[in-house]
């Protein structure tokens, strides 16, 4: 019986109807692909993206040098080196981000007690020459800069859950 069935089946050209059935329907359906890079999918607050760090409203950085963010990240791609300032604080001399190593797991945002280290919503980015997967100091501060308003807003946002 499910030979003969096969054979009608065959004959009928039944599997390719009901492929075409199925693209019959997606036809009239609403359309979930987006024209990336002019159309872009929302993202959530909690978005992982590049790293910054931050400054207080006077301009001091937040970063205080206790390398929590260095000895929490699974992939060792944080490099930080720090001493003392005139004034007796301790500050970083060079904080450094591995952009290949990095998993962008969030680890150093959540261990850094002072907010500092953060990721931004910001994924589109990209490195012409051998080095540029460093992420500098001045270039976290920079996006610290850059980003401060959406970074406060998203860390608003998140602040009822934590
Ligand atoms: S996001 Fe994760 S892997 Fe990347 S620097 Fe932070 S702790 Fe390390
Ligand atoms: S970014 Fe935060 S966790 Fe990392 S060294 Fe600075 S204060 Fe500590």
């Amino acid at each position: 019986m499910q030979a003969i069935r096969n054979f009608f089946k065959t004959f009928l050209l039944w599997e390719l109807l009901r492929g075409m059935m199925v693209t019959g329907r997606y036809l009239v359906r609403k359309k979930f692909t987006i024209e990336y890079p002019e159309e872009k999918a929302p993202q959530s607050h909690r978005f992982r993206g590049l790293h910054a760090l931050r400054r207080y409203p006077n301009g001091e950085e937040r970063c205080i040098a206790c390398k929590l963010c260095e000895a929490v990240c699974p992939a060792l791609a944080i490099t930080i080196d720090s001493a003392p300032r005139e004034d007796g604080t301790r500050r970083t001399t060079r904080y450094e981000i591995d952009l290949f190593k990095c998993i962008y797991c969030g680890f150093c945002e959540e261990s850094c007690p002072v907010d500092s280290i953060v990721e931004t919503r910001v994924h589109e980015y990209f490195m012409e020459q051998r080095g540029d997967n460093i992420f500098t100091k001045p270039q976290l501060l920079a996006m610290g800069d850059k980003y401060e308003q959406q970074i406060a807003a998203d860390r608003a946002a998140d602040a009822p859950y934590r």
